[in-house]
């Protein structure tokens, strides 16, 4: 889990909450006869990674881009 007890994500600058980061998904390809990509057949089988605090996250509000970290606040 990201937040301990009585922790919230919160944005530095603005106090907005809603925030863009980068998971890592698993997705599955349709392929031709070489190998080659054509297209995905899903958007995420498995999640294989979510945003954590050392990870860059934009506040989706003003626009400020730190780690993870630096949203963290105590409700
Ligand atoms: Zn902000």
């Amino acid at each position: 889990m990201l937040l301990r007890d009585g922790e919230t994500m919160c944005c530095p600058i603005c106090g907005g909450t809603v925030f863009c980061a980068t998971a890592h998904v698993t997705q599955d390809w349709e392929l031709d006869e070489t190998g080659t990509f054509q297209k995905c057949l899903n958007d995420c089988v498995e999640v294989t990674h979510f945003p954590d605090t050392e990870d860059i996250w934009d506040c989706k509000k003003c626009g400020y881009s730190g780690a993870g970290q630096d949203f963290i606040t105590k409700k």
